[in-house]
């Protein structure tokens, strides 16, 4: 606890050797984790992304993590709160790495084309109001290869940067910009920060993307990224629609 420097978030650390998912660990033990609390694990043996697919996380060598918090927003805000995890993650790895991060809306980041994190957001509550989110984040640190299908699409910041990094460091460092951007955010209504950092490093924005929808796939260009969090897509006929991060999937062309 002492070398956080936050005010509130990460108080309550949870801290497991091996664990399936750290989303699913929280989820079984919700009623022992409070607001703000943070389950970290050394290795997720059945790490997930979005959809049911599997995210990879080796022992020792990345940040498998879940945040636990209850911002008593709207529902309609759920998507906001993964942006801004992006926006603090992309700041923290800059900050300590230097390494140009790409930020793939709604919720991977890459360099070089190619993924070093990846986030895993899941709320509760009734229709119109979050009651829980929890905000899974996985962060390639230390992995030196890939192997198999995933050696094409992920890499590490040490891969990057042919050194190790710090796990603490960047860890610590983004726990603080989180904490910022969140109590900006829930206490103060002030967003701005974030979708700029979101924005400005988008790898989507003003790109020919395919929108995939179930096996359906249709050719646009992503032109805004919302307050809200909502991916503004125009397809070749004109037309224009918000997307929601949790129905579709978008391929850069
Ligand atoms: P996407 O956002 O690209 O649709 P997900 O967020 O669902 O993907 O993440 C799951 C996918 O990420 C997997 O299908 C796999 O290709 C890839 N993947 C799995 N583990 C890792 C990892 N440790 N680092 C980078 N990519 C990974």
């Amino acid at each position: 606890k002492s070398v956080l420097k936050t005010r509130w978030l990460a108080h309550q650390l949870v801290h497991l050797e091996s664990v399936d998912s750290t989303n699913i660990w929280a989820k079984k033990h919700q009623h022992e984790l409070r607001h703000g609390a943070m389950v970290l694990a050394e290795e997720q043996t059945g790490g997930r992304g979005r959809l049911g697919r599997s995210w990879e996380s080796s022992k020792g060598e990345g940040i498998w993590m879940t945040l636990v918090l209850e911002p008593g927003l709207p529902m309609h805000d759920a998507g906001k709160m993964t942006q801004l995890a992006a926006a603090a993650m992309h700041q923290a790895v800059v900050e300590v790495t230097g390494l140009p991060v790409k930020i793939k809306w709604p919720n991977d980041l890459l360099v070089d084309n190619q993924k070093i994190c990846g986030i895993l957001t899941e709320v509760s509550g009734e229709l119109t109001r979050i009651e829980r989110l929890l905000v899974g984040i996985g962060v390639n640190v230390n992995q030196q290869v890939f192997s198999g299908e995933i050696a094409e699409v992920a890499t590490s910041l040490r891969i990057m940067m042919e050194q190790p990094v710090s796990r603490v460091a960047l860890l610590t460092l983004f726990l603080k910009i989180f904490e910022k951007c969140y109590d900006d955010y829930v206490l103060h209504q002030s967003y701005g920060a974030v979708l700029r950092v979101i924005r400005e490093h988008s790898m989507l924005l003003n790109q020919p993307i395919d929108v995939i929808r179930g096996d359906q796939r249709v050719a646009a260009r992503a032109v805004n990224i919302h307050e809200d969090g909502r991916l503004e897509v125009v397809y070749e006929d004109g037309r224009s629609e918000l997307l929601a991060g949790g129905e579709v999937s978008v391929r850069r062309k």
